[in-house]
């Protein structure tokens, strides 16, 4: 899997402005979209990990009514915590989020911190959240690497990949070159919500797809495609086995 990753500035350059257009008229709308607090998305992005979008959305309302910010959320009892979060699942995320606040209150006077290092020193802060926060509470030029912008990026650019992908510089670089350093909340949220919602793991909408101009794994896919027509008229596509087999090595 140490694949030499190709991805060329006008290849790059056009999915990055189809991914902002297609964001104008397709973005998801969640409560934490338009709020760049930096308690608040860092509140939201603990809450998404490892969780639907959809399930958190009343979780994060009611949390944030109870504590509104970071000294609230510190003053809290922590089993009133817990049951706040209960909905969510993963226990150990209640736990997090209080001793969380109280080093934010004692190591950052309240504030979360804007930095790369000091968010990942905060517990439960991870690669993740530390980008989402500086991009979408900073507007930072982070670059937001999970496994679904890996599956695209992956796609796009026609190079294989697994679970262990994201931690490679070359791969972080190719979903980097997805995202519009001018535009990093936008870029990110853009490219998040279609791998969410059109480059999907199980169930990818290649025909309705603004990249598929100039995606590899399309065109790869396109060549071993058969055609027929029914007695309907309508166009069948029938995917070959080599396609099928290249999807077997998507990992979510
Ligand atoms: S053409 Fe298909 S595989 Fe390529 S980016 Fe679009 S949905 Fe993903």
């Amino acid at each position: 899997m140490n694949e030499t990753i190709t991805a060329d500035s006008d290849t790059a350059a056009f999915a990055r402005q189809e991914l902002l257009n297609w964001f104008k008229t397709s973005a998801r709308a969640f409560p934490w979209r338009h709020d760049h607090d930096p308690y608040h998305v860092l509140i939201a992005e603990m809450m998404l990990r490892r969780t639907q979008a959809r399930q958190v959305v009343a979780v994060y309302q009611r949390f944030l009514h109870l504590y509104p910010d970071i000294h609230h959320l510190d003053q809290a009892p922590a089993e009133e915590v817990a049951s706040v979060l209960y909905p969510l699942g993963l226990a150990w995320r209640a736990v997090n989020f209080k001793l969380l606040a109280h080093e934010i209150v004692t190591r950052h006077n309240g504030m979360v911190p804007r930095e790369r290092e000091a968010l990942l020193a905060l517990t439960g802060v991870g690669s993740y959240v530390a980008e989402a926060v500086r991009c979408f509470a900073f507007n930072e030029p982070a670059v937001i690497v999970d496994t679904n912008t890996v599956r695209v990026a992956a796609r796009y650019f026609g190079f294989t990949y697994n679970a262990e992908s994201r931690r490679r510089k070359p791969v972080i670089h190719a979903v980097g070159c997805l995202v519009d350093e001018q535009q990093p909340a936008s870029s990110n949220y853009a490219l998040l919500d279609f791998a969410a919602v059109v480059c999907s793991a199980q169930k990818p909408e290649h025909t309705h797809c603004p990249l598929a101009a100039c995606c590899a794994y399309y065109r790869k896919a396109r060549q071993q495609t058969t055609s027929f027509t029914t007695a309907s008229g309508n166009t069948i596509l029938e995917e070959g086995e080599e396609r099928l087999a290249y999807e077997g090595d998507d990992i979510c």
